[in-house]
């Protein structure tokens, strides 16, 4: 339930439902420092008006472009994404000095965090990474899964679908059925808070 999770997911999801709703790729982040503060949240913005480069206009770049790097110890920071880094947000994070890490779920795509293990020059960082899963995954990977849809309908590549379907297919399931009714487009057309956009897909598990 929304009520339960861990503040800095709520701050992250809400970012990624607001990506939704301004029909970018629906991915958020929260920075916290050590007292579990949110110092900053930021989303893909890769469907805004004024992003210039919609290529890689993704939530933790973009947060962490406006990090200011004199705030403190950077190596305490926590960065939350609702998704696994990519290769360009996990080089970033590592590059803006970020050390600890957590994903809500993990991206069969294109998710790097292996790289802290395989790659010397990461694995040299000692990277704190862990991945939350559980409610947070379902619903991050049931949300994108229905924008990915979207993205098929429209005469996309499937891969990436594919991808999440051979990981989770459950949550692609109900990604189909709810894009079968349109169901987010019209809870975002309303302005319903991500809470609750939150709790609704969860119903949806039993
Ligand atoms: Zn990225």
């Amino acid at each position: 339930m929304w009520k339960d999770i861990f503040a800095p997911w709520r701050a992250a999801f809400e970012e990624a439902w607001e990506a939704f709703r301004t029909g970018s790729v629906p991915i958020g982040a929260a920075l916290c420092d050590e007292s579990g503060a949110i110092l900053l949240c930021d989303r893909n913005r890769s469907n805004e008006a004024d992003t210039v480069n919609r290529r890689i206009s993704h939530a933790e770049a973009n947060l962490l472009r406006r990090l200011d790097t004199s705030v403190g110890d950077l190596h305490s920071l926590t960065l939350y994404t609702t998704m696994e880094p990519c290769p360009m947000c996990m080089g970033t994070a590592v590059m803006a000095g970020i050390r600890h890490l957590r994903s809500a779920a993990r991206d069969p795509y294109c998710g790097m965090v292996h790289l802290a293990e395989t790659e010397p020059y990461y694995a040299e960082k000692r990277l704190d990474f862990t991945f939350e899963l559980g409610e947070v995954e379902l619903v991050q990977l049931t949300v994108q899964s229905y924008r990915e849809l979207r993205y098929v309908d429209s005469g996309a590549s499937p891969k990436v679908l594919d991808k999440f379907e051979a990981y989770m297919p459950e949550a692609v399931s109900a990604a189909r059925e709810l894009y079968a009714a349109k169901e987010l487009d019209r809870l975002a057309e309303a302005g319903t808070a991500a809470g609750e956009v939150f709790d609704r897909i969860l119903a949806m598990f039993g």
